[in-house]
């Protein structure tokens, strides 16, 4: 018999706004008619695109997959400008659902060229948003991991800039790194506050618990952070993609409380059925007899404060 008595989920989980905005178009597209698809998976996360799938909205990795005069999505990590301009001329209906934050982050970025500053953008190097940033700054220097940071030249006038998704104290470190590395040193802080206010809540939530449970995708770098925090409070944690990741119930045992928390790119409805199965999985004998409910109560006070923190339900998208 197992030993967890409750579970809880961190506040203000689910989907950042960007990631449920461009699943909102693609559905709405969906159900005024259009054939719709989307410009690569709109969200890491098997269980949306199959959804997305059953509503009949396609995933593409070329335009040149999409027909004449079709609807094509743009996901929320933006593209590079030279895509939106192909897929005009192509004539298809560009349905832009890029974040109102990385528009913000392009524009930026484009000041930061015309102003004529060396632009170093901490980055995951290939991750799209990057890539679409690069489209408007093809000099820019991508740097990750500390140990890259000793590529950044030395220049007179430099910039810093960030991916949305990157960790705050990360982009603090690297500014701090290059106060030393040029004589004018612009910085512009581009860190999303939905990221930093998701691992502001799930170090809270960490603290509460005996154990979490992180749900995102396996090479979220955002996801990684998310367990690497928790370790950092002192509460272990595991990480997993779904509920059917949970098969093990001693990975649970001596644990009375779990917390459950998520990336941007996860749904809140994964996060109750991670508490549920945790609960099947590894709770008490009472625990176990009211998963499903305690499940409930559990995402009522998760999901409240953040108001819709899903995207439409697939049955109004396509009704
Ligand atoms: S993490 Fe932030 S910037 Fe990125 S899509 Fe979500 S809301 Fe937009």
């Amino acid at each position: 018999m197992g030993t967890v008595e409750s579970v809880t989920i961190a506040r203000r989980t689910g989907f950042c706004y960007g990631v449920r905005e461009a699943i909102d178009m693609a559905k709405e597209a969906r159900a005024a008619g259009k054939e719709t698809h989307t410009l690569g998976q709109v969200v890491h996360n098997e269980g949306v695109v199959r959804d997305l799938q059953s509503l009949g909205i396609r995933t593409v990795d070329e335009l040149d997959d999409v027909d004449h005069g079709a609807a094509v999505i743009i996901r929320a990590h933006g593209v590079r400008p030279e895509v939106m301009e192909r897929a005009a001329a192509r004539g298809l209906e560009v349905i832009d659902g890029t974040c109102t934050w990385v528009i913000q982050e392009q524009r930026e970025i484009v000041k930061l060229v015309e102003e004529g500053y060396t632009i170093v953008l901490l980055g995951t190097p290939k991750h799209p948003e990057v890539v679409g940033l690069l489209g408007f700054a093809p000099d820019a220097i991508v740097v990750d991991e500390e140990e890259d940071w000793e590529t950044i030249p030395r220049r007179k006038r430099m910039a810093l800039i960030s991916q949305s998704t990157q960790p705050p104290w990360k982009f603090e470190k690297l500014a701090a790194f290059m106060v030393g590395r040029s004589h004018e040193l612009k910085i512009v802080n581009t860190v999303c506050p939905v990221t930093i206010r998701r691992q502001q809540d799930t170090v809270e939530a960490a603290r509460e618990v005996d154990l979490m449970v992180v749900v995102g995708g396996r090479s979220s770098a955002n996801t990684k952070e998310l367990t690497r925090l928790c370790g950092i409070v002192g509460t272990p944690a595991i990480q997993i993609e779904s509920a059917r990741d949970l098969t093990d119930a001693a990975a649970f045992r001596g644990a009375r409380i779990v917390g459950v928390t998520g990336g941007t790119s996860t749904p809140i409805e994964d996060l109750h059925a991670v508490a549920k199965r945790v609960l099947e999985l590894a709770g008490t004998k009472a625990a176990a007899a009211r998963a499903a409910a305690l499940a409930d109560a559990a995402f009522e006070v998760a999901a409240h404060p953040a108001g819709r923190t899903t995207s439409l339900p697939t049955s109004v998208a396509a009704g």
